[in-house]
């Protein structure tokens, strides 16, 4: 394939340069892509009103056409353009947004088939981070992204990571600092008539959703386990959040003989790391295994914001990845089904 020469634009979120942020947005109206970050992770857009345009994103994560993208929009008022919402309805998403939240609705004819993969349903989200935001203001039209990333990998949650994903297979690359949560959208399908089911677990916890529409289902593949029932989300049926170096979840609260085991057993290796909580990194010490940190049990929120780069970080440095899993509760649940996606291997 043809390689792009990207350019990249600096932007600092908390001062943001006009004149960067309306040559991105003309890239947009180009149809041209443009990797920009967000407050879950960074994003691969394009223009989602253009086939043309949004078919470039998929080649360049090398993503399966059947997995469908979120339409990020800049104002609540969008929702009524590119989906059949009611206003009691739009009440009550207006109460999460901007956020790290995507709502699955009706799609309206104006969202074209590639983005939506063929379904009669759109997923939207309007992001908080001032440089998404504006991004997508300037551009007029809404933009349609995925996580940038290679299809199939971990998210990309530094600049350093879209760096080395989307270099030269994109044509604008915003670098904008780190992201503030780490792991993808909330997900929320609210075409049942019923309650609202969660498809994707994500930075807003099942409860808050449930606090302001009165209810939510948690179906069984939310968690993560794999073979699961994917009609509703077609993209979960792909391998997800995977580095090259094999990954062990061990499943929270695991006893002391367990882990003893999991050392007998990876000890062999050459050089295994586990990912551990804070009150384990000694544990693990005192015999021998190297560890690092990736959370602690009354902080589930920096397991979350650490999990992609620590992936990221350990791939192909050692020949096992083992990671303490924690509690299916708040952020728990997401962090969780993005490693029991991403594991080889799970420990009960
Ligand atoms: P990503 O952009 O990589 O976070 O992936 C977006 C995800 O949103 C997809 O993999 C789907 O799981 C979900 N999604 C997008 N559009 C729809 C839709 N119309 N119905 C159900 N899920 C969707
Ligand atoms: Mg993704």
């Amino acid at each position: 394939m043809k390689t792009l020469e990207t350019i990249i634009l600096e932007i600092d979120p908390f001062n943001i340069e006009e004149e960067k942020i309306k040559e991105a947005a003309k890239a947009i109206c180009e149809n041209k892509t443009v990797v920009f970050p967000t407050e879950t992770v960074y994003g691969l857009g394009a223009n989602g009103l253009s086939e043309q345009a949004v078919k470039k994103i998929f080649i360049a994560k090398g993503r399966p056409f059947d997995n469908p993208l979120i339409l990020h929009i800049a104002n609540i008022k969008s929702f009524l353009e590119y989906a059949y919402v009611s206003y009691s309805l739009l009440e009550k998403i207006e109460k999460l947004i901007p956020g790290p939240v995507t709502f699955v609705l009706k799609k309206k004819k104006i969202v074209p088939d590639i983005v939506t993969a063929g379904k009669d349903t759109v997923a939207i989200r309007m992001p908080a981070h001032p440089i998404a935001s504006k991004l997508i203001e300037y551009s007029g039209v809404p933009i349609a992204a995925p996580s940038a990333n290679i299809s199939g990998k971990p998210s990309a949650t530094l600049a350093e990571h879209v760096i080395q994903d989307m270099k030269d297979k994109v044509d604008y690359i915003i670098v904008g600092g780190k992201v503030e949560f780490g792991i993808e959208s909330t997900v929320i399908d609210l075409t049942t008539g019923e309650k609202p089911v969660l498809l994707r677990p994500g930075p807003i916890p099942p409860q808050k959703i449930a606090e302001i529409f009165g209810d939510i289902e948690i179906p069984d593949f939310a968690y993560g386990h794999v073979e699961a029932d994917y009609i509703k989300a077609p993209g979960m049926k792909y391998r997800h959040y995977s580095p090259d170096t094999p990954v062990v979840l061990i499943e929270h609260q695991v006893n002391e003989k367990m882990i003893y085991k999991v050392i007998e057993e990876y000890k062999k290796y050459s050089n295994p790391i586990i990912l551990c909580l804070r009150e384990h990194c000694n544990f693990y010490k005192e015999n021998n295994m190297n560890c690092d940190i990736i959370g602690s049990e009354d902080n589930y929120y920096e397991f979350a914001i650490k999990l992609f780069e620590m992936l990221r970080k350990y791939d192909g440095q050692s020949e096992i990845i083992i990671v303490e899993g924690i509690e299916d509760k708040g952020i728990g649940i997401a962090v969780m089904n993005r490693l029991r996606k991403a594991a080889h291997k799970i420990i009960q």
